[in-house]
């Protein structure tokens, strides 16, 4: 049979995929932030990491892919607070609508779903790690990861890191904002909002620390393929990367693969794209509608544009 090639983010190149072990593919999934809907560029994303595993699949691969809900987030925590509900019953409806959406994509599950709420014990340990190898020091009851100590920082990405302020500490989990150089493995409980009590002292995980924990307690230190969106190579994938390779002394990914998720760009609002979810009877979009609604009512665009456009998409098969 002619070999397997895939496209290896890490290198740039397109490769002859060779796992670890002959006949087996431990694959790993950056899952949804259920603080919200998931949106139609996620979905790219997972449309991809379903071809492929239904590919390895059939190729006669053992197939061990592991996919996480991210249901400890900034956003969710102080939501939740804010909606005076606990994590589980905030995310919950979000959940539920992302395995529909799954369900109407035909995506396969993976052979564990699984959540970060329910890993805070891995993900303590793994932090333990990489303070025994000083790869951290501790701020306003935070713990920060030190990047002057791992080298390859940014070997992903490629990343240029010279602009970016040395030593800046930034504990927000959102991308822009996490652009600065070290990023908090743990966080310092906030009033008012959900923390753990653990062995190293209250607080909730960092968003890199989730993935980074539960890739290694299911699939081991290291892993054949690690797919996410590209969306997701600088901060995340890159600091899974520090993290994981700092506590083992391993190569996380012997191929990283990050393919390409950006949505194609249509002359929709913003608001709207970000919202459209496909309902479960014949694939129309059931929740754009109320979207252009929503983007009329924020004043993004105008009561006619908002009915022209639920008129265009939800009557017109509701292709974007
Ligand atoms: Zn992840």
């Amino acid at each position: 049979m002619a070999e397997l090639q895939l496209h290896n983010t890490l290198t740039g190149k397109i490769e002859k995929f060779v796992p670890q072990k002959a006949g087996e593919v431990r694959m790993y999934t950056c899952g949804p932030t259920v603080y919200d809907y998931a949106h139609i560029g996620n979905y790219r994303t997972f449309v991809f990491q379903d071809i492929l595993r239904r590919f390895l699949k059939l190729r006669g691969f053992k197939l061990n892919h592991v996919m996480n809900l991210t249901d400890v987030d900034d956003r969710i925590i102080a939501n939740a607070a804010a909606a005076g509900v606990n994590i589980r019953d905030y995310t919950a409806k979000f959940v539920q609508a992302f395995f529909d959406d799954c369900k109407t994509l035909s995506i396969d599950a993976p052979e564990h779903w699984i959540r970060a709420t329910d890993h805070i014990e891995e993900m303590v340990k793994l932090i333990q790690r990489l303070q025994e190898k000083s790869f951290t020091y501790p701020g306003d009851g935070s713990i920060y990861y030190r990047i002057a100590k791992f080298p390859n920082y940014g070997k992903l990405s490629k990343i240029d890191l010279t602009g970016i302020q040395a030593g800046a500490r930034v504990d927000n989990d959102r991308y822009e904002k996490e652009s600065a150089r070290d990023f908090a493995l743990w966080k310092a409980p906030k009033p008012g909002e959900h923390f753990w009590e653990t062995a190293i002292g209250p607080g909730r995980p960092g968003w890199h620390i989730e993935c980074s924990a539960m890739a290694m307690k299911y699939l081991g230190e290291t892993l054949d393929i690690h797919t996410g969106g590209i969306d997701l190579a600088f901060p995340h994938h890159e600091n899974e990367i520090a993290q994981s390779e700092g506590a083992t002394g391993k190569p996380l990914r012997l191929q990283a693969f990050s393919p390409a998720v950006r949505p194609r760009r249509c002359s929709l609002p913003q608001a709207a794209q970000f919202h459209i979810r496909w309902s479960a009877a014949g694939g129309q979009f059931c929740g754009a509608a109320a979207e252009f609604r929503r983007s009329a009512e924020a004043g993004e665009i105008s009561r006619g544009q908002a009915r022209g456009y639920g008129r265009a998409h939800c009557e017109g098969g509701g292709r974007v």
